[in-house]
């Protein structure tokens, strides 16, 4: 699926064999004493993978069946939103005159709608344009650059993109200049909504759907308890730095470090700013956000990343976000968490 997919990102030979690494950044965390009759659906999607686990599904759903349906619903996400299939409904938009609006489906006219209104309440610092800029710093389909880019280069990319040209009427979709739309900072988080609403609607609740680290959490788990999750500490492999409780949510985590390079020793992250139009140089080593679907936590994860830690918590407390940080110190990594995150953290093994 790598090279068909809307999330990967790298070509690179460097990049590739980074990607290989899992992504899992929010891990599951086991409870014991279980006593509930669990399914473990796994597959491919999107250049990464499908965890889903399933608690006491109700009788007559069929496994094969069900697995059958969710990858078909993950291929129709990716029919609708991936830049990797030429023919995708986002790559017709980003072939389509200027001006002219498109009919989109309502899926995809959903997706923009939010990423339009996280690039507003964000000032900017999510957009889903940015892509020329991504591609440039070696994180889209070309190659990672031999020298980095100067500033003529990034000048000139900074002029073909912005949100701001971007209209969408209701499933009606057209730009006012020649910007083109990638999804990868949202469309994983969208993705495992798509499946999470598929097992509602036949009927489970109890659920954790993970597609490269997004997930969503309805019921209970298979100790018939609040799921827990674990947030994983940077560059430490699978160690939970914390623990969380969460049901009935989306969460998603967005982190500097799994894809990135250096150069004499300077770091180039993933993340853009498309302020500068250059890779995010803080401390904020990973972003962690909880709302009501996944796609809002994939999108607004992203975000914050860009802002670096002061505006993103500020941003957190003004839209109530529930909002949980790693700052890189001297010594490891300090926690910071907003307000409407409290109810979450787990003090306990600890
Ligand atoms: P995520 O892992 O969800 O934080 O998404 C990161 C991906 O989003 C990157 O690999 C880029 O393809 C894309 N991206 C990078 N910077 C931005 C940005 N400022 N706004 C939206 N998407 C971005
Ligand atoms: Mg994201």
């Amino acid at each position: 699926m790598i090279g068909r997919d809307i999330t990967s990102t790298k070509t690179g030979p460097l990049l590739s064999a980074l990607f290989l690494f899992v992504l899992v950044v929010l891990a599951v965390l086991a409870g014991c004493g279980q006593d509930k009759t669990v399914w473990k659906l796994t597959g491919p999607t999107m250049g990464t993978a499908y965890h889903i686990t399933l608690v006491d599904v109700p009788e007559g759903v069929e496994r094969a069946e069900l697995q059958t349906a969710i990858d078909a619903e993950l291929d129709a996400v990716n029919q609708e939103m991936s830049t990797y299939i030429p023919d995708s409904e986002l790559m017709r938009f980003n072939r389509a005159s200027v001006g002219e609006p498109v009919d989109v489906s309502a899926h995809l006219a959903e997706v923009i709608e939010r990423s339009l209104e996280i690039y507003r309440n964000s000032s900017g610092a999510f957009d889903v344009t940015v892509g020329p800029l991504v591609n440039l710093w070696g994180f889209g389909p070309d190659l990672e650059p031999e020298v980095i880019p100067d500033a003529a280069q990034i000048r000139a990319l900074r002029e073909q993109i912005g949100s701001d040209a971007l209209r969408i009427d209701g499933q009606q979709l057209s730009r006012s200049r020649p910007v083109e739309i990638d999804l990868s900072a949202i469309a994983k988080g969208h993705g495992v909504d798509r499946v999470a609403d598929l097992l509602v609607q036949r009927g489970i609740a109890n659920f954790l759907v993970e597609i490269g680290g997004e997930l969503r959490t309805g019921g209970v788990n298979p100790s018939g308890k609040t799921w827990r999750i674990g947030i994983e500490r940077p560059s430490a492999g699978q160690v939970v730095q914390q623990p969380i409780q969460v049901s009935d949510r989306g969460v998603a985590t967005s982190g500097d470090y799994r894809n990135y390079y250096e150069r004499d020793g300077k770091r180039y992250a993933h993340i853009i700013d498309p302020r500068t139009g250059a890779p995010v140089e803080h401390r904020l080593a990973s972003v962690t956000v909880i709302a009501g679907t996944c796609a809002e936590a994939d999108g607004y994860a992203t975000a914050l990343n860009v802002m670096g830690a002061e505006a993103a918590l500020q941003l957190a407390e003004e839209l109530q976000l529930a909002v949980f940080l790693l700052v890189k110190t001297d010594s490891g990594f300090e926690e910071r968490a907003s307000s409407a995150f409290q109810p979450y953290l787990e003090s306990q093994g600890r």
